[in-house]
């Protein structure tokens, strides 16, 4: 059976790293994505348990109580967290298994998984990436301001990561990651 691994994928809100790992998991059939839970009003357009499953607070805190999570943290006002369900079975089944999570959660599962393959997304400059927030359009100017707070923490912890790759142009940095998460399983 071939190794599964789990693979941890970081960087600033903005940076791209939904599009890349939907790209990645539509290509790759041995990618699977884990499904965060979290506390944020769905955007236009988010499915419940596809994009998220997306809960009340009451109700993230009683998972949190439950210890149904991997790991958790909180982001520019709402919690995220790892459902514990499944990714154990599905690295043991031999998948890869992505998560696509913040610093904090990041820092939690290196903890867990000393193994797992972490990469930090970068985007060529703070300026370029206030830009493609903006152009998102998604988010509220208070929600940007933190975002952008918080997007600086997490590129000053960026030496952290085990691989950084800089997302200037999307076709490469896919490119890039799927030759990381491909060349450690050789
Ligand atoms: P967004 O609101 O833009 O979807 O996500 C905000 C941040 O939360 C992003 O950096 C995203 O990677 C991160 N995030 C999404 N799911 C999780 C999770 O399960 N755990 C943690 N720690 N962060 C998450």
């Amino acid at each position: 059976m071939p190794s599964g691994k789990l693979i941890v994928i970081t960087g600033p809100s903005g940076v791209g790293k939904g599009t890349i790992v939907r790209s990645l998991v539509q290509e790759y059939s041995q990618l699977h994505l884990s499904v965060s839970a979290t506390t944020r009003k769905p955007r236009p357009g988010e499915v419940d348990s596809r994009d998220y499953y997306f809960l009340s607070r009451e109700e993230f805190e009683s998972a949190i109580a439950d210890g149904e999570f991997l790991e958790w943290a909180e982001y520019a006002g709402n919690y995220y967290g790892t459902p514990k369900t499944k990714v154990q079975d599905l690295i043991d089944s031999g998948k890869l298994v992505l998560l696509e999570i913040e610093l904090v959660g990041a820092r939690i599962i290196s903890g867990i998984f000393p193994d797992a393959l972490r990469i930090f997304l970068l985007p060529p400059s703070i300026e370029e990436l206030e830009a493609r927030i903006r152009q998102r359009g998604k988010d509220s100017e208070s929600d940007i301001e933190k975002r952008l707070l918080r997007a600086k923490e997490e590129i000053a912890a960026s030496k952290e990561f085990d691989i950084r790759i800089v997302n200037e142009d999307l076709v490469t940095a896919i490119q890039d990651v799927t030759q990381v998460i491909f060349e450690q399983q050789k």
